[in-house]
C-alpha cells in the first residue's frame, strides 16, 4: 500500500471567491470567482480524486467504500471529513450549521456540521464573525426578526496562526479578505442568516431564518473558548491547535527531516506554506493527501514547509 496519497481537488465558484487560490496556492482553476478548494473530499457536492499511485483517478468515496484498508480501522458509512481552502475575496453570508441530530431529523440523514478554520492570511485588522451577543432565545428571535445585524453578531479580530473553533449552532461568517483552511465533517448543510441584502443574478439568496433560530446556540460560547491565538511552532514537532469530538487538527513546521508516530487510522495532510517530500513524494504549497494506514503510524517528512494534519 502507498504511504501517501496525492488528491486533485474540487474547486468550487462563488459570489464571493476571487483568484487567490491560484495566484497564491498554484491550483490550476480559471475564473476569478474561485470560492473554495475541496482538498480532501468524499461528499457528493464535489468530490476529491486520487491523483498518485494505484488508485489513481478514484474517488475518495470509492477508497472508502471499496478500498477500506487505506483507512486502518476506521468505520462508518462515509467518510467522515472534508478539507477546504476558502478564500474570501468578499464577505461570506453570516451563517449557522445544525448538529448531527437535527441534521439528521431535518436534513435527509445528512451529517450536521462542527468546522474549524486555521487562518491563513488575513487583512491588517482583520476580524471574523464569531458567535452572536443575544442572550436568551427570545432577544436572538427579536433581533434576526428586526434586522438588527450589528448589535446581534460578534466580531473578533483575528491574526494569521489562529484557530476558530465553529461548533454547529454558531453564528459565523468569513470577511472579506480573509483566506483559512477549514477542517469540517463531511457535510454541505448551512442555513443562511443574513446575506447582506446582495444579489446574485438579480435576485437575494433565500434565508434560513426558521432553522437558524432552531440551531443557533444560546448564549453563545465565550471568545477564549473559540479562538485559538496561534504560537511559534517548534520546528519538526507535532503542536496540536484544535481537537473536538468529530475531529483533531494540528500543524508541523517541517525544517529538514521530520518523523513522528501517530496512533490515527489515517491522517489527511495539507501544504499550506512552502515545499518538501513526504515518504519521499513531491508535495507544494496547496497540496492534499492521505496519509494512509501503512504511512500514519510513523510520518516521515522532509524540506521546509508547513502541514497542517487533520484527523478524526
Ligand atoms: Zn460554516
Amino acid at each position: 500500500m502507498d504511504k501517501v496519497i496525492l488528491l486533485k481537488p474540487y474547486f468550487s465558484h462563488t459570489l464571493w471567491g476571487g483568484t487567490k487560490l491560484r495566484d497564491e496556492f498554484g491550483y490550476d482553476e480559471p475564473g476569478d470567482d474561485i470560492g473554495e478548494c475541496w482538498g480532501i473530499s468524499a461528499h457528493p457536492s464535489g468530490e476529491a480524486l486520487a491523483d498518485s499511485g494505484e488508485f489513481k483517478g478514484l474517488k475518495v468515496s470509492e477508497l472508502w467504500n471499496d478500498h477500506r484498508e487505506i483507512f486502518g480501522n476506521a468505520k462508518g458509512d462515509r467518510f467522515p471529513l472534508l478539507i477546504k481552502i476558502i478564500d474570501a475575496n468578499k464577505d461570506l453570508s453570516i451563517q449557522v450549521h445544525p448538529d448531527d441530530a437535527y441534521a439528521a431529523e431535518h436534513e435527509n440523514g445528512s451529517l450536521g456540521k462542527n468546522e474549524c478554520w486555521y487562518v491563513l492570511d488575513c487583512p491588517e485588522g482583520g476580524e471574523l464573525i464569531v458567535g452572536h451577543n443575544a442572550t436568551s432565545k427570545e432577544e436572538l428571535c427579536n433581533m434576526i426578526d428586526n434586522g438588527n445585524w450589528n448589535k446581534l453578531i460578534r466580531r473578533v479580530p483575528v491574526k494569521p496562526g489562529d484557530m476558530i473553533r465553529i461548533d454547529a449552532g454558531t453564528v459565523h461568517a468569513i470577511t472579506a479578505g480573509v483566506c483559512v483552511l477549514e477542517t469540517q465533517q463531511s457535510s454541505d448543510i448551512t442555513y443562511r442568516l443574513y446575506d447582506y441584502d446582495r444579489l446574485q443574478n438579480g435576485k437575494l439568496r433565500p434565508l434560513h431564518l426558521d432553522k437558524s433560530k432552531d440551531v443557533i446556540t444560546v448564549p453563545a460560547a465565550p471568545v477564549n473558548e473559540q479562538v485559538i491565538r496561534g504560537e511559534a511552532a517548534k520546528d519538526n514537532t507535532v503542536t496540536e491547535l484544535v481537537k473536538t469530538d468529530y475531529f483533531t487538527v494540528s500543524k508541523v513546521r517541517v525544517n529538514g527531516e521530520c518523523s513522528f508516530e501517530t496512533d490515527a487510522d489515517y491522517i489527511c495532510a495539507s501544504v499550506i506554506i512552502g515545499s518538501g517530500k513526504v515518504f519521499g513524494t513531491e508535495v507544494k504549497t496547496g497540496s492534499h493527501m492521505l496519509i494512509t494506514a501503512e504511512g500514519a503510524k510513523n510520518v516521515v517528512m522532509s524540506g521546509d514547509m508547513e502541514i497542517i494534519l487533520s484527523r478524526v
